[in-house]
């Protein structure tokens, strides 16, 4: 079995949702993963804000926007009388439930239930669109089987067992179709696997229940070897381990979110990165073998990044030392994503700052505490086997005009990573790709 995911531009439209049916074989038996319309989820979010900050004018406002947005939509979808019909229930339910928010009680678990109608609506109208078109699907609600627990990790025996279940009740179906990114936490409620994570859906789906491979449908010809938002004449490339991909995803290529590729990876399920706008194109297919070695694939950029360096001289001679730095990171459930030592110091990163001010104060305990915000890790990935050499020379001279709070190599073989102030990422990024490809 295959899962498809379609990103928000792809089912962006009318036109585009229609347009699906060039890609998927209802015959086959699949499971179509679908995001919400592009946009949605950002006016699901700034409709959220303005509940949470008492505006109910503003919210009123956007609800009324993004109804009218979806009138249009189902206007241009369907063909008959009662597709239209049954279209305009839709709709209507779902924002109905959205205007109802509009008590004082304003929590983000009413905020995760507003983000979640953007899936539940794209995944029922397509079904609605295949069935006026009388091919049979069946919706698979991902509220059903898709579970977080209390750390947000994905509970993957409770997916296994709970797909597996709804699977078998409608073995007759082949077409199935089920919402990307939102799920249930550990105490039931609905929730959601972070921006972007409908990809991490569809790997989550592909790796419980063993598929042949998941297909990560978007809008471009697969995973370039730069950021394509930021430099020009990039390009898509062939294949790639799941280890290089899963540093990229991590790292900030946002065609893949950041979980993403380590379901798949851990279950061994090819994902191949897809266009479709060029269905033809080979796109980016990601396996456990990759491609050639000792070569710079691919650059990428995640910002948003707080350095923290911790001075203390009792660090010198010292063991116990860093376990007991990890500690106040691990109390507070925030990953550290970059690591460098000296003999008196530690330099470490975060993207999560929810708690930094308690995990400043307890660090205080150990020595003097410095925070700089406002950075980005770039990361240049390749296989940069132990026994390579020169690619850390050459991606430092690429940035030597640039300054760099810290480095890291070798943590892994197939990553570079140097912290930057967020200011310099675009030369950055450009510099580094004119000078390693
Ligand atoms: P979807 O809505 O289908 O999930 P996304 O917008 O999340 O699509 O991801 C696709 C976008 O990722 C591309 O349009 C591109 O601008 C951006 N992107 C950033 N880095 C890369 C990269 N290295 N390779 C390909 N696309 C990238
Ligand atoms: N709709 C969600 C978002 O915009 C999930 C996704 O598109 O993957 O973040
Ligand atoms: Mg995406």
């Amino acid at each position: 079995m295959k899962i498809l995911k379609f990103g928000g531009t792809s089912v962006g439209s009318a036109e585009r949702i229609k347009g699906l049916l060039d890609i998927i074989r209802p015959q086959e038996r699949q499971i179509v993963v679908l995001s919400a319309v592009a946009g949605t989820t950002n006016a699901l979010v700034e409709i959220s804000q303005a509940f949470a900050a008492g505006d109910k004018d503003r919210a009123a406002s956007l609800i009324h926007t993004l109804h009218d947005r979806y009138r249009t939509l189902i206007v241009d979808l369907f063909t008959t009388e009662e597709g239209l019909q049954n279209g305009t229930e839709l709709i209507d339910y779902h924002f109905n439930l959205i205007a109802s928010f509009s008590s004082d009680l304003f929590t983000p678990i009413e905020e995760k239930i507003i983000l979640a109608q953007g899936e539940l609506i794209s995944t029922t109208l397509f079904h609605f669109h295949l069935t006026e078109l009388g091919i049979r699907s069946k919706l698979l609600p991902a509220l059903d089987f898709m579970k977080i627990d209390e750390d947000n990790e994905p509970k993957i025996d409770f997916i296994r067992e709970n797909l597996s279940e709804l699977l078998l009740q409608s073995s007759d179906h082949n077409l199935f179709i089920t919402q990307g990114y939102i799920c249930r936490n550990s105490f039931g409620e609905i929730d959601n696997l972070r921006r972007g994570g409908s990809d991490y859906t569809a790997s989550l789906i592909g790796a419980a229940i063993g598929a042949d491979e998941i297909q990560i449908w978007t809008d471009i010809d697969g995973m370039h070897n730069n950021d394509p938002r930021i430099v020009n004449g990039t390009k898509p490339i062939a294949n790639l381990s799941f280890n290089e991909a899963a540093e990229l995803a991590y790292f900030g290529a946002k065609i893949l979110h950041p979980q993403s590729v380590f379901p798949a990876q851990r279950y061994n399920v090819p994902v191949r990165l897809l266009n479709t706008m060029e269905p033809d194109a080979p796109g980016t297919l990601i396996n456990k073998e990759g491609t050639a070695k000792g070569i710079v694939r691919s650059i990428a950029a995640k910002d948003g990044i707080t350095a923290i360096r911790i001075h203390s001289s009792r660090m010198l001679l010292a063991y116990g030392f860093l376990r007991r730095v990890f500690e106040v990171f691990e109390r507070y459930k925030t990953p550290i994503d970059m690591i460098t030592t000296s003999e008196v110091a530690i330099s470490l990163t975060i993207d999560d700052v929810k708690y930094l001010s308690d995990i400043e104060r307890e660090l205080t305990d150990f020595g003097s505490v410095e925070i700089d915000r406002d950075q980005t890790i770039v990361c240049v990935v390749g296989d940069f086997g132990v026994n390579t050499h020169g690619y850390a020379a050459r991606v430092l001279d690429a940035v030597k005009h640039i300054p760099i709070r810290m480095i890291s190599y070798g943590g892994s073989n197939y990553n570079i990573s140097m912290l930057l102030q967020t200011e310099h990422k675009v030369e950055a990024l450009r510099s580094l790709h004119n000078r390693l490809f």
